[in-house]
């Protein structure tokens, strides 16, 4: 059994830390869910008909700095040794590879993984247990994840609970030209900056330690969590899907039409799965409090602002994982 040796923080000032509400939980069994791997893209679906993510794109402000400071990035990422990466991460005792594909590619993961990191490492926030480049074939053709996080541990791949992997199969070499505009063409995402995919992992990665850290974690001697293996009802009926992979309503008894309408607030991908409503608005509370120049925090994102009422508060629930108790937005 693979245990992993990173020590968890215990996040200050996390103003998620305290839950004000009751929780009162009634198991459910029966459900399925799709896999146990949150993975950017992977759920198919770019044919939703989402609402207002358009509009709520990026303001004037962030797309002409992201612009503006892209050469710089670019310039810099040619700077980066992605061996002396691995070497900060080894020094953070989070194991790190980075060695398949081109250069420029092992420059690009190295790049985006050091500044997300050094980001959370702003605000005391746990930090991935393991990063590695893995292939990984989407549910169908030409729909692949770009990366993912492990919200269970794969023994085989000697994975921990909270490590992020890259897809081998993503173009790399070109993905910090290329995401800001594919973005702003599709919505998907709520910001086109080349950071979104990292934080949003990162995000999956933080929630996934809430939840174990409250209601404990249903796998054995993983990451000084305590075994509670009744909480996987939680992460089951989190990760129950929304829509079939032709944007489909499917049945679900966590996620009213109510809360389908509310979470479409969020980017497109952030509409398809409760997880991704909750990666894709922390990536962008984590980008609008960026310097895009230093790409650090220039103050604490959390908790999260200029949300609507209704967004913040399925946000709270997801992120309290306050599900599948029958009561609040999500039930
Ligand atoms: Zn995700």
């Amino acid at each position: 059994m693979q245990v992993s040796s990173i020590t968890i923080h215990t996040p200050k000032n996390n103003p998620y830390a305290s839950s004000p509400k009751p929780l009162k939980t009634t198991p459910v069994t029966g459900n399925t869910v799709s896999s146990d791997r949150v993975s950017i893209y992977d759920k198919g679906s770019y044919n939703l008909a989402f609402g207002s993510m358009i509009d709520r794109y990026m303001e004037d402000k962030e797309e002409f700095l992201y612009k503006k400071t892209l050469p710089l990035h670019l310039k810099n990422v040619n700077d980066i040794d992605p061996y002396l990466v691995e070497k900060y991460f080894e020094s953070l005792g989070i194991p790190c590879q980075i060695r398949q594909g081109s250069k420029k590619t092992r420059q690009v993961i190295a790049y985006g993984c050091f500044n997300a990191t050094e980001m959370l490492r702003q605000i005391n926030m746990p930090l991935p247990t393991r990063i590695d480049m893995e292939e990984m074939l989407g549910s169908e053709p030409g729909v692949y994840p770009i990366a993912a996080c492990y919200y269970a541990p794969d023994y085989n791949k000697g994975y921990p609970i909270r490590t992020v992997t890259f897809n081998t199969l993503h173009n790399w070499d070109n993905h910090m030209e290329t995401c800001y505009e594919e973005n702003k063409r599709n919505g998907y995402h709520t910001s086109g900056h080349f950071l979104q995919t990292f934080l949003h992992e990162y995000g999956h990665n933080v929630h996934n330690h809430k939840l174990y850290s409250k209601f404990g974690c249903p796998y054995q001697n993983n990451l000084g969590y305590v075994y509670n293996p009744n909480m996987r009802y939680i992460t089951d009926a989190l990760n129950l899907k929304i829509y079939d992979k032709d944007g489909r309503v499917l049945q679900n008894p966590y996620v009213t039409e109510q809360v389908r309408n509310i979470i479409k607030q969020s980017s497109g991908y952030g509409s398809t799965l409760l997880p991704e409503t909750f990666a894709e608005e922390f990536a962008k509370a984590m980008l609008s409090c960026m310097n895009p120049t230093t790409l650090r925090l220039t103050k604490n994102p959390f908790p999260i602002q200029n949300l609507s009422p209704e967004l913040y508060n399925v946000l709270y629930e997801v992120w309290e994982g306050l599900i599948a108790d029958g009561q609040g937005l999500v039930k």
